[in-house]
């Protein structure tokens, strides 16, 4: 088994958010010589825009994610017209920090229903009419399916066979990021890899599954100190055409979060090497 190419880890910034902002954060990685990092568009707060596109263009890091555009099930029509607004801006930041990809979490029943179909409706026209601006700005968008938990609140879509199946509807431009923690148990993951192929796989999101998980959100384990099998579906992933980063994505209130981010990024460092 070949290991991961140290040059290709990269960090969200929800993984250290809690202590440093996204200055701290792009030193950081310069710091522990990470290469790419994923940005939450409320990162760009404090700096703007401009000032933070600058600074990331200046940092040499590979900006691999804006997160993120969504939701989209909706309950009357201008909630439906906000949350396309607004993944048209998303699209419009993600082209001034050359990020990799735009992440969409689509959500997941609209407020007051049951009716999943529906749901997914929306969450496909929604794309579909923000589609073509994302082609003009030459930004990917990258369907996130979620772990089915999050069906009801965060994401009606689940699988990558779902996900692939909105590729195929939609067309060019729409892609996918595999994020370990919401699809390890898929047993139609590496079909769905081949499915997807290069042009599709867009990005690799890393944590662990913690046995027992005592928040359904906000206790993700470091790579290593749960059962997913990491180096597999990374593999999986490569031998399908993947070449992107290997972004570690922890939301850990009890633990990580609560850590000195240089001891955090070290060891992101130490089980990159060992556990991925
Ligand atoms: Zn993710």
């Amino acid at each position: 088994m070949s290991p991961p190419d140290p040059a290709r880890l990269a960090l969200n910034t929800v993984t250290v958010r809690e202590r440093w902002n996204l200055q701290q954060a792009i030193e950081g990685c310069r710091r522990h010589g990470i290469g790419g990092i994923t940005v939450w568009r409320q990162d760009l707060a404090d700096l703007g825009l401009a000032a933070a596109a600058r600074l990331l263009k200046t940092s040499g890091l590979t900006v691999t994610g804006l997160a993120r555009g969504g939701p989209y099930p909706y309950a009357d029509a201008a909630q439906r017209d906000a949350a396309i607004e607004d993944t048209l801006r998303g699209i419009d930041e993600a082209a001034q920090l050359e990020a990799r990809c735009l992440i969409l979490v689509v959500g997941g029943l609209a407020p007051g229903s049951k009716d999943l179909a529906a749901s997914r409706a929306m969450v496909r026209d929604a794309i579909g009419g923000v589609l073509d601006h994302a082609l003009r700005r030459g930004v990917a968008l990258a369907l996130e399916p979620f772990h089915p938990m999050y069906c009801a609140d965060r994401s009606c879509i689940s699988t990558l066979r779902q996900a692939n199946a909105l590729c195929d509807e939609l067309g060019p431009g729409l892609g996918i990021a595999v994020d370990v923690y919401h699809v390890w148990w898929d047993p139609e993951l590496e079909a769905e890899f081949r499915r997807a192929g290069q042009t599709r796989l867009l990005a690799l999101h890393l944590s662990d599954w913690l046995v027992p998980t005592t928040d359904l959100v906000l206790d993700r384990g470091m790579m290593g100190d749960g059962i997913i099998d990491i180096p597999r579906i990374r593999r999986a992933m490569e031998a399908n055409g993947f070449s992107g980063f290997h972004e570690v994505e922890i939301f850990s209130a009890r633990n990580w979060w609560r850590r000195d981010p240089d001891e955090v990024l070290d060891i992101c460092r130490q089980r990159h090497r060992t556990h991925c």
